[in-house]
């Protein structure tokens, strides 16, 4: 594996490959790796010649009172965890935007809800962040998880609206083996607070299981279980448009975001 820190390089490297006609998959995280990282570096490894993993905590896309400054890293441990499954080339920039940097891609309607309506400039600074590492990599292939519901489908948008001819790929949202989501953001817990933590996932199983079809029923289901200091909010919405469903009569997405102390965890589930 070869790590490159040079936007430049990576994109004259990336050019050469698919000059000689190699496929390129790329994974874009902000490192702090776990196992649903890796679930989406192991899918682009399936379906690509040549992977492509990056490691950058994009400041664009973090408010100003959020967790930015203290954002969990190992940087040794990720490329050991991105050499064991077979990644070919990590990129670890710097920094991605020149002190002139005036441009931002947003994706309006899907933006609107869910994590748009609690975190504001957020998806601004992921898709502009995407469009950047898509312009430097060059991908045929991008894979993002589904743990990050909302932005997968931003995403999707994103690259059909400005015909980037990317083909995405969602992966399955990983959880530890005691059912909560993995996240980077999993190590901010202690015990009593990793426990409250599992009752979100608890709250959305409940709703799938439960058989009304009223969202109104199915969210007072989740509710009832949930131990969150907060909640940024709990929905169940249709799947591609993201829009609140009120009565379930097909393929569903429910989804939660809540502050357990200074945490914030998001999880969703398809029913
Ligand atoms: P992040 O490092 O949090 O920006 O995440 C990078 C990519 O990993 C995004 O596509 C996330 O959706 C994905 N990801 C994070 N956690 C999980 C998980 N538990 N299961 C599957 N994918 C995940």
């Amino acid at each position: 594996m070869e790590t490159i820190s040079e936007p430049a390089t990576l994109g004259a490297q990336m050019r050469v490959r698919r000059q000689r006609g190699e496929t390129i998959g790329f994974v874009p995280t902000m490192g702090f790796l776990h196992e649903g990282h890796l679930s989406l570096m192991k899918r682009a490894r399936e379906v690509c010649d040549h992977v492509v993993v990056s490691i950058y905590v994009n400041p664009l896309q973090f408010g100003s009172t959020e967790d930015l400054d203290h954002y969990p890293s190992d940087p040794e441990g990720d490329a050991a965890k991105c050499a064991a499954v077979g990644v070919d080339t990590l990129f670890t920039p710097l920094s991605l935007y020149d002190a002139d940097h005036s441009t931002t891609v947003r994706v309006s309607g899907l933006t609107g809800g869910l994590c748009g309506a609690s975190r504001p400039e957020h998806f601004d600074g992921v898709t502009t962040v995407v469009a950047r590492l898509f312009g430097i990599v060059q991908p045929n292939v991008a894979v993002f998880g589904e743990k990050d519901y909302q932005q997968l489908a931003v995403i999707r948008r994103m690259v059909l609206d400005l015909g980037m001819g990317i083909e995405i790929i969602g992966g399955p949202l990983i959880r530890d083996h005691d059912g909560l989501a993995l996240s980077s953001r999993n190590q901010y817990l202690d015990e009593s607070n990793r426990r409250r933590a599992l009752s979100l996932h608890r709250a959305l199983n409940n709703m799938a299981q439960a058989t009304t079809p009223s969202t109104a029923a199915r969210l007072a289901v989740g509710r009832a279980v949930i131990e969150a200091d907060s909640v940024d909010y709990l929905e169940i919405v249709d799947p591609d448009s993201l829009e609140p469903v009120e009565q379930i009569e097909g393929p569903v997405r429910a989804l939660v975001a809540a502050w357990i102390g200074n945490t914030r965890l998001i999880d969703n589930i398809g029913f």
